[in-house]
């Protein structure tokens, strides 16, 4: 979910701005032959927020599973129509829905120069899907990036986020509002909360991750493949931070 003009309004839980004398050298453009990333972390963590900066420094290919599925539940797909209780209850969508929607993107033209997932992989069953895919076509993952943010910060994030419904573009009531409240900055559509971002379901999700995500991002270390971000800092630094990190593994390639 992107914050539309990079901004964070002053608000409760704000951290500083990040002072760009003390950060590491924002990358210049890789020139690693393929960039294939995923985003890892708690749901609120900013993973939105960070893959619409990265998508931009990159061009790369993105596809966010929640996206994804919330456009197929719009639809009312097959699609939509199998994962919509699941995404309502907070609980996953089986593994192998989500395998077959991901392995037909990685494996697509668009993404044969790179990509980057968010959301997906979620579940150690996932990864490992990925990974032998990814494998058989003689490919690697360049790291999995965690963005990680205590539960109280993410449950304060999750509360106050508002999407637009035209184009999903991504808000918060303190930390990033729009200029017009209720109205999306960039295409005029209501700004809504989405059904999961209810307390109720918050808590849920939340449990989801600690019960079946953890276990991924264990897996990932075990691999040398992960990636620690401090998603509690503002948007700036951890945007600083991610470029710094994809800097050096370019210098390691
Ligand atoms: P995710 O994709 O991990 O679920 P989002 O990028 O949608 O997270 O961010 C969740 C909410 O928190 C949104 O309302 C967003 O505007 C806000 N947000 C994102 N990053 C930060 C940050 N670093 N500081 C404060 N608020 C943030
Ligand atoms: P957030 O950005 O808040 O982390 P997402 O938008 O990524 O949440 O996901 C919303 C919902 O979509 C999840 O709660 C889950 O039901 C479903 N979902 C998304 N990605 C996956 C996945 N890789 N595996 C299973 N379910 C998924």
């Amino acid at each position: 979910m992107a914050l539309p003009n990079g901004q964070v309004a002053p608000g409760i839980g704000q951290l500083p701005t990040a002072n760009p004398s003390v950060l590491p050298a924002i990358a210049s453009p890789l020139l690693m032959s393929e960039l294939n990333l995923i985003l890892v972390g708690p749901p609120g963590a900013g993973k939105g927020t960070q893959a619409d900066r990265l998508r931009k420094d990159h061009d790369l290919p993105y596809y966010s599973t929640g996206d994804i599925l919330r456009a197929a539940v719009k639809e009312g797909s097959p699609l939509g129509k199998e994962a919509g209780d699941y995404m309502k209850r907070g609980d996953l969508v089986p593994d192998e829905v989500m395998c077959e929607v991901i392995m037909e993107r990685v494996d697509g033209e668009e993404a044969a120069g790179g990509f980057l997932l968010d959301g997906f992989p979620r579940t150690v069953r996932q990864a490992e899907v990925l990974s032998d895919r990814l494998d058989a076509r003689g490919r690697d993952l360049t790291a999995a990036l965690l963005i990680d943010a205590p539960d109280e910060e993410v449950i304060k994030r999750l509360s106050g986020r508002r999407v637009c419904a035209e184009n999903q573009h991504t808000y918060h009531l303190l930390f990033n509002p729009p200029k017009r409240e209720g109205v999306c900055d960039r295409d005029g559509s209501p700004l809504l909360q989405r059904d999961d971002d209810r307390e109720e379901t918050v808590a849920y999700r939340l449990r989801v991750f600690h019960d079946q995500t953890k276990p991924l991002i264990e897996w990932y270390e075990s691999k040398g493949l992960l990636r620690h971000f401090d998603g509690s800092r503002a948007p700036d630094e951890v945007h600083q931070r991610i470029s710094a990190a994809l800097a050096e593994l370019e210098e390691a390639a």
